[in-house]
Parts: structure tokens; C-alpha cells; sequence
């Protein structure tokens, strides 16, 4: 019979990804949850509509009746939960909203999987932004956790629930630690969607001679390390299934503590079973990054770079929401006037900033063999190309 996957926010960039990389490289039968919605978008799934393995369901990670239907209902195998109030910028206006799905849902999601599906595996998103304040680079799985965000702080305590569940039940339980990751499904008000949307919709307006609005951005200084979404979504797969992807685990297992005992039992009850009871609470979590880190300003430049826009850093004053990046022709000013193509709003500032992410992903590499495919450039040109044709 085939799997059941539950992909909780399928509508989002990498919940409909995770959709299409099950698709094309499984045969199970897949149910994207959606909230309701007085207008669903519907734009990131669409294209899976005509498929009999793809299926939508209405849930929501605030509602712990919604979750534990689901999974009585369908038993999944996994449980793969991207479902989030996932702006950090928003998580300072709406709080309690962010730490009630992003911790509290969750916990729903657990004790549903507790009670009706113990051998589910399950997977939970976990962040960079978890780490924080941080105090050494680049960050691995030892880094400690210092969220300067409800976003974050709601990520950390969903990692604490998520060990504790794997620990006390045995359940297959991980959550990633998952840097940036972009891509053309990329929510607008995220920094690398916000510039190539703005590098298109300025690019048409210099190419008709129409004026335009200055992009306006926040903290250029900021750094980065950006990866494409569609190579994580492997990684997460990957990570859940680390009996399959990290085969010398197992191998070394066998070799050195498997007891005649133990496998006695694993021809009885089956591998699946087995693994289960040995290994459940074993499974690791594993760092995803591209291990460089690029600033803002970098984004900046390449975006406006791969439409043909040649600019300049420029600032009077010396203070930073007085620079501005302007129209260039290597180095002097392309028109007469002044042309302004991106400035400082402090409006884009936030509460408490997270200055700096670079992620090592060596562990994640060396045993689950995952690697990323797409470089930083390539995803610019790929988010700038898309949003030109659009
Ligand atoms: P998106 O914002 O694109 O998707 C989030 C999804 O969650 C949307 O489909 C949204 O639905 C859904 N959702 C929000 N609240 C609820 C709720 N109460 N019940 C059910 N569904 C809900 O995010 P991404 O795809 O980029 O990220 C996926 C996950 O990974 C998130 O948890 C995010 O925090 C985490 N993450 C992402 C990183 C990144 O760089 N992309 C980095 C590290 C972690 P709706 O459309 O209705 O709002
Ligand atoms: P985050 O890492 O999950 O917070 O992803 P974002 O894409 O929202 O932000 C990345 C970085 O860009 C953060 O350090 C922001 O402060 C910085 N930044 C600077 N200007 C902006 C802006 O206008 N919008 C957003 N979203 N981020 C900005």
C-alpha cells in the first residue's frame, strides 16, 4: 500500500516544493494541509491539482481538533510540518499568533502523532534564526540557542518539544536547523523576493523611459547564508530518512552493538518496526546551508547586476539611512540627474537584529551525503530571470 505524507503549509514556498519533490520521487500519496481562507491562493499547487497522489485537507496548526482528525484519519507515515507565521519581521506585531503556531502547533501536531500514529515520522522546521545573538562562525548543531525574536523564540521551544517527545515516546521525531533558503515561490516581503521583484519592476519602467520608485530597504549590513529552497526540500527528505541516506549508521550498528537478541526481533516484527524501536530516538538533527555568507548589499548589487543595471553605493552624510545606490556607469553617474535605485527606509528596521548567519553544514554532508546544488549567483539570476518574465 502506498505511504501517506502530511505536508502542513503547502501553500507556502517549501511545503509546495516538498510537494513536487514526493511526487517525482516517490509513489506515495501526498495531503497538503491549508488553513482556511476567504480567498486561498492556491498559485504554489496548483499544478498538482490533476494528480491522484495529491490531495488538500483543511486544518489549522492553531486548532488541535483540525490536527488530530487528520492524523486519526489518515495514519500517516510522515508528518512533515513547514507551517508557520514564518516572518520574523511580523513576529513583533503579532507575538502570540507566532509562538501559538510556530511552538504550541507543534505540540498538537505531537500528541496527535502520540496517539494515533506513534511510528509516523515526523519532521518540524526549524531555524537559523534560532541561534541568534551568535557567538562564533559558522554555526553547526552545537551552536547555542539565542533567538532574538518571537519567530526564533517560538522555534527554540518547539525544538525542546520535539526532543522531548523523540526522548520520552521513542517517536522519529527531527527538526533542522535550516539557514535561508529562496527561490521564485519566495513570500514578497522577504528580502531576496522584495529586490528581484523591485529589480524587474525598475528594469521596465528604464527600459520604456517611464520615472520609478526607489526600492526601499532596511539594514544593508545584514548578513546572509542563502541557499535554494528547492535543494533543502531534499535535504529535509533526506533527514528523515536517515536509515536509508546514512547507511554506515546502521552498518556500524550492526557491526559493533547489535545483539543475536536484537536481531532475532527485527526478523520477527520487520525492519520498519525495528527501527522504530532502536533507532526512533536516535535520529539526528541536521544543519542545511550553503556555508558562505553574503550581506544585503551583495544581494543588491547581483540583483540589479543580472538585469543589466550597473549602480554605485553613495552617501553624503556618512549616515546609514542616507545611503543610497544609485545609477552608475562604471563608477560615474549614468545620467545628469541623480538616479536614485534603491534607499534607506528605517521604517525596515527591526527590534532586534540578526547580524550575522553563516552556516556549517558539514555533518549533514559527510553522513546524509546531501549536498546543494544551486550557488549564491545562480539563485539571484534564477529569482531575477523569473521575475523579469512575470
Ligand atoms: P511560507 O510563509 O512560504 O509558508 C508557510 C505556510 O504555513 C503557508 O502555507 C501558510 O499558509 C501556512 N500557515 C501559517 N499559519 C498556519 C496555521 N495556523 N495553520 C496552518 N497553516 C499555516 O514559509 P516557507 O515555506 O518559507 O517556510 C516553511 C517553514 O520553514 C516555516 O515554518 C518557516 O518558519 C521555516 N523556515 C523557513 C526558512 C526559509 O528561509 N524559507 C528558514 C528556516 C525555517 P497561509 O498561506 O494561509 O498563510
Ligand atoms: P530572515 O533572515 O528570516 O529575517 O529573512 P529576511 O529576508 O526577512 O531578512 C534578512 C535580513 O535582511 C534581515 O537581517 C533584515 O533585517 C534585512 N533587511 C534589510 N532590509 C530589509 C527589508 O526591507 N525587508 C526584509 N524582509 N529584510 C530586510
Amino acid at each position: 500500500m502506498s505511504k501517506i505524507v502530511i505536508i502542513t503549509g503547502v501553500s507556502g514556498q517549501d511545503g509546495s516544493l516538498m510537494a513536487d519533490y514526493l511526487i517525482k520521487n516517490t509513489d506515495y500519496k501526498i495531503y497538503g494541509i491549508m488553513r482556511r481562507c476567504a480567498k486561498p491562493d492556491y498559485s504554489n499547487i496548483k499544478h498538482l491539482f490533476g494528480s491522484d497522489r495529491f490531495f488538500t485537507e483543511v486544518a489549522d496548526l492553531s486548532d488541535s481538533q483540525s490536527i488530530d482528525n487528520i492524523v486519526r484519519n489518515l495514519k500517516p507515515d510522515y508528518f512533515i510540518n513547514f507551517a508557520a507565521q514564518s516572518f520574523v519581521g511580523s513576529s513583533w506585531q503579532i507575538p502570540e499568533q507566532t509562538f501559538d503556531v510556530g511552538a504550541v502547533g507543534v505540540l498538537r501536531c505531537l500528541e496527535a502523532i502520540r496517539k494515533h500514529a506513534p511510528n509516523c515520522r515526523f519532521y518540524n522546521a526549524g531555524s537559523s534564526e534560532e541561534f541568534g545573538d551568535v557567538v562564533y562562525s559558522p554555526q553547526n548543531e552545537k551552536h547555542p540557542m539565542r533567538p532574538q525574536s518571537p519567530y526564533g523564540a517560538a522555534k527554540v521551544a518547539a525544538r525542546q518539544l520535539v526532543r522531548v517527545y523523540r526522548e520520552s515516546y521513542g517517536l522519529y521525531a527531527v527538526q533542522g536547523y535550516l539557514f535561508n533558503h529562496e527561490g521564485v515561490r519566495r513570500g514578497e516581503e522577504f528580502i531576496t523576493r522584495k529586490i528581484s521583484k523591485a529589480v524587474a519592476r525598475i528594469k521596465k519602467a528604464w527600459d520604456i523611459g517611464d520615472s520609478f520608485e526607489p526600492l526601499e530597504l532596511g539594514n544593508l549590513n545584514s548578513k546572509r547564508d542563502w541557499s535554494d529552497a528547492e535543494d533543502f526540500v531534499e535535504g529535509v527528505w533526506m533527514m528523515l530518512n536517515q536509515d536509508i541516506s546514512n547507511k554506515r549508521l546502521i552498518e556500524n550498528y550492526y557491526s559493533s552493538r547489535a545483539t543475536t537478541k536484537e536481531l532475532e526481533v527485527q526478523k520477527n516484527i520487520g525492519y520498519e518496526e525495528w527501527y522504530q524501536r532502536y533507532w526512533a530516538s536516535n535520529a539526528k538533527e541536521y544543519v542545511l546551508s550553503s556555508n558562505e555568507t553574503h550581506t544585503v548589499r551583495e544581494f543588491v548589487e547581483l540583483a540589479f547586476g543580472f538585469a543589466g543595471i550597473k549602480g554605485i553605493w553613495f552617501n553624503l552624510t556618512g549616515k546609514p539611512e542616507d545611503e543610497e545606490y544609485i545609477l552608475s556607469d562604471d563608477g560615474v553617474l549614468a545620467t545628469k540627474k541623480k538616479v536614485t535605485l534603491v534607499k534607506i527606509n528605517p521604517k525596515f528596521y527591526r527590534p532586534a537584529e540578526v547580524s550575522l548567519l553563516w552556516g556549517d553544514s558539514s555533518l549533514a554532508r559527510a553522513e546524509l551525503g546531501w549536498k546543494p546544488k544551486t550557488t549564491f549567483p545562480q539563485l539571484v539570476q534564477k529569482m531575477v530571470e523569473n521575475d523579469l518574465k512575470s
